[in-house]
């Protein structure tokens, strides 16, 4: 994962609070409540303590869980075994544990393959990762694919260790295990779905990962409490980039059904918004997100698919799924993949605003309609309770001309320059007095997805939105 598009604003680690406490706000709290319990578990691809996040989830809504045995072939990966630990520590010459995975699952490399012994200092650094950009925190390194074994330590702890001899013990075990991944589905009228996806990976860590697990199971939450949904919503935690794909291994009859996606990365940190576009690039999941992260905070930033930050919407809109998948983040933050990712970076009000826009998001997707008139000519708007003096604002009139099944309220909401609320109003108006039907439609995307990416040659600048002072956007914000 890297940051490979260059933003024309400075990241804000230290963004401008409103000062405000939100220990009142019950899902705030459950967010952070999930991220403080769940934060030091060996959350890993395969393991007892990833299986126990997964239950702990379960027991805050009830989900499905997707298992794939170890050795499986996942398209053209092959699930891996169990990762199992008994105990791993360095000694040094006095006998001080100057590592130890009992204190910190961070301190062994996630996969390190056994290995016992006394070793020089020369020979135990071949085996030690630090971050000297920030000495003071445990690095984060894995050995999934190769087998080897490392262990991670502070820098200063590094620069000031002694001569040695140092014991080592790294007592792991490989077994048959499985890969899962947890479902949440809220049912709507339509089996169309909107799926958010998080990844539960990453030892000891929480803004990486489960900070946007945590806070999709709270949306899922509130999700369930809304009357008469159209779309189904579905949130799935899985590990990194192999779980996204066993997921859809395991359920392909929901690829066509999934409309759009949003990958909830790193969305706790205090930092601007970016949104990174699906691979289509103008699909309805983009739009709407954007609107809605305009409505909540700004600036924000917006970059093209994979060049703001990289995961599994490689998979959910990759080859053969493609399924439109942007990406909200906060990234970057100076804490990334080092033990100082912790529940203390975990700003209560960027978790407030993200839920905020994924909420407007919804709202704003449920009330996407296709409307379809069902008048002919000029239309008798007194009959109907619909007059509007087109002496001072002809707006309806151009609404009643553009409610011809083609065009969503978005796309007639930027035709016309009216916000998408007040479109969508004149739509829900129409419909009550039987004048169009609400059609829901994705043919956009659907194009898109049989190959047509012509929408997404765009040229591709850096584009940057700068808050209007005073705008309403400032004020919700
Ligand atoms: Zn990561």
């Amino acid at each position: 994962m890297s940051d490979q598009y260059k933003f024309d604003f400075k990241p804000s680690f230290d963004l401008a609070m409103r000062g405000e406490d939100w220990s009142h706000d019950s899902e705030v709290c459950k967010v952070m409540e999930i991220c403080r319990d769940l934060h030091m578990l060996d959350r890993t691809l395969v393991s007892d303590d990833y299986d126990n996040a997964l239950d702990y989830l379960g027991n805050v809504m009830p989900m499905k869980v997707h298992a794939v045995e170890s050795g499986t072939e996942v398209f053209t990966w092959t699930i891996p075994k169990k990762w199992v630990v008994r105990e791993a520590y360095i000694k040094d010459a006095s006998g001080e544990k100057i590592a130890d995975f009992s204190r910190h699952p961070l301190h062994l490399a996630s996969y390190s393959a056994p290995f016992k012994g006394t070793l020089s200092k020369e020979d135990l650094l071949q085996h030690v990762t630090t971050n000297p950009d920030r000495p003071a925190a445990i690095p984060y390194a894995y050995h999934y694919y190769k087998a080897d074994w490392s262990f991670c330590l502070p820098h200063k702890v590094v620069k000031d260790l002694g001569e040695g001899p140092f014991e080592v013990v790294v007592d792991t075990a490989l077994e048959p295990g499985a890969m899962k991944v947890g479902e949440w589905v809220v049912p709507g009228n339509s089996p169309d779905s909107i799926l958010f996806s998080a990844h539960l990976c990453h030892p000891g860590q929480v803004n990486d990962g489960l900070a946007g697990v945590a806070l999709g199971l709270v949306l899922m939450q509130w999700l369930a409490q809304q009357p008469n949904l159209h779309y189904t919503y579905r949130l799935i935690a899985h590990p990194e980039n192999i779980g996204s794909l066993c997921y859809f291994y395991k359920n392909p009859a929901l690829i066509p059904v999934i409309k759009g996606a949003v990958f909830l990365e790193m969305v706790g940190n205090k930092n601007h918004f970016k949104i990174q576009r699906s691979r289509q690039g103008d699909s309805s999941v983009d739009q709407l997100m954007e609107l809605a992260v305009a409505e909540v905070r700004k600036p924000y930033g917006v970059g093209p698919f994979r060049k703001v930050i990289c995961n599994d919407e490689i998979n959910i809109n990759g080859p053969g799924i493609n399924i439109p998948c942007i990406s909200l983040t906060r990234w970057p933050y100076p804490e990334y993949h080092t033990s100082d990712d912790s529940p203390d970076i975990i700003s209560m009000e960027m978790i407030k605003e993200t839920l905020d826009v994924c909420k407007r998001f919804i709202k704003m997707t449920e009330s996407n309609w296709r409307p379809v008139r069902k008048y002919t000519g000029n239309l008798f708007l007194s009959k109907y309770d619909l007059y509007e003096d087109l002496n001072k604002d002809d707006t309806i009139e151009q609404i009643l001309l553009a409610f011809e099944g083609d065009k969503t309220v978005l796309e007639i909401s930027r035709d016309l320059g009216l916000s998408f609320d007040r479109t969508a109003d004149y739509a829900r108006r129409f419909h009550e007095k039987g004048l169009v039907d609400l059609n829901y439609g994705h043919r956009d995307e659907q194009a898109c997805r049989c190959g047509d990416l012509s929408k997404t040659a765009l040229n591709w600048g850096s584009i940057f939105h700068n808050g209007d002072k005073g705008s309403q956007g400032e004020e919700n914000g």
